[in-house]
């Protein structure tokens, strides 16, 4: 089904980026990756993908701060890999602090990546999809593109506003085959959240285990992490035939926070 298709993910050298690529490779597609990190790692981790799953994997270096960069490595999927049929927006950084503490730069930041990237990416990859008249477009938001917890603004006002371009791409694409949803994730255990469970540890004074499941896990009743394979699945389900008609959604895969 996936076969051959195009898939361009943002922030796939890490975490759930990384998952999903490994999930669309599983199915056959060819696969532009995305992200920062140290050369060698990820052309490991590219050439890994490729021979595991004997497909193309290519890799852009695009800094989503960076709009002419965002235009290239879809004109490169574009040119190498033959279009861009299925766009996951999964890049994104997070900052705690207070909003009135909360240094400008890092707002700035957080909103270019974990925002503005999705419409640049989006609007250089909708006319190609147009043009074949199948695609798919998928926003990874979070449980906080949903609902607020305190000290993350910049994180949280990104993640609602990825929700609601979701929802306009969605309007907008209806009608020529194509599909845009956002996948809203509660706790993933990744390099992200590792660097807030550090925090965190530190903050309470607390053992790891403990910081776990008292303070990271405390609104999600599963008591549990989500597992990168289970939000990489929804999002090769959401690229399939078979999700034709699920547009303009907000998809939680967050063990019942949003419940609440
Ligand atoms: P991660 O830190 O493992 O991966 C983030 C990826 O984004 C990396 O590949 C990194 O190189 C890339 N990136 C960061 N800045 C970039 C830039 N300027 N240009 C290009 N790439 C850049 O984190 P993750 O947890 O896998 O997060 C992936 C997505 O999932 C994010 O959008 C995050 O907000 C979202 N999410 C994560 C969780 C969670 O609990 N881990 C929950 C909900 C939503």
């Amino acid at each position: 089904m996936l076969k051959d298709k195009s898939v361009v993910i943002t922030g796939s050298t890490s975490g759930i980026g990384l998952g999903m690529a490994r999930a669309f490779a599983a199915q056959g597609a060819n696969i532009m990756l995305n992200g920062l990190g140290e050369a060698g790692e990820i052309e490991k981790a590219r050439s890994t993908i490729e021979s595991e799953f004997g497909v193309n994997v290519l890799y852009s270096a695009a800094d989503m701060t960076a709009s002419a960069e965002i235009a290239e490595m879809i004109a490169q999927a574009q040119c190498d890999l033959g279009g861009v049929d299925v766009l996951v927006n999964n890049a994104g950084i997070q900052y705690v602090a207070p909003v009135d503490e909360f240094p400008p730069e890092k707002w700035d930041q957080i909103i270019a990546i974990n925002l503005t990237a999705a419409f640049h990416t989006t609007r250089a990859a909708v006319p190609l999809m147009k043009a074949s008249g199948w695609g798919r477009i998928i926003n990874i938001a979070s449980a906080h593109g949903l609902v607020a917890s305190p000290f993350k603004s910049a994180y949280i006002a990104a993640k609602h506003g990825i929700v609601g371009l979701t929802k306009t791409v969605a309007l907008e694409t209806a009608q020529q085959g194509i599909t845009c949803n956002a996948i809203c994730p509660g706790w993933v255990k990744t390099p992200l959240v590792e660097e807030q469970i550090d925090a965190q540890v530190q903050a309470h004074d607390l053992p790891r285990d403990e910081v776990i499941k008292k303070v990271i896990l405390e609104r999600q009743p599963t008591k549990a992490f989500v597992k990168i394979e289970e939000v990489a699945a929804l999002a090769v389900f959401l690229a399939s035939d078979a999700a034709a008609s699920i547009t303009g959604a907000s998809m939680s895969i967050d063990g019942g926070w949003v419940a609440h």
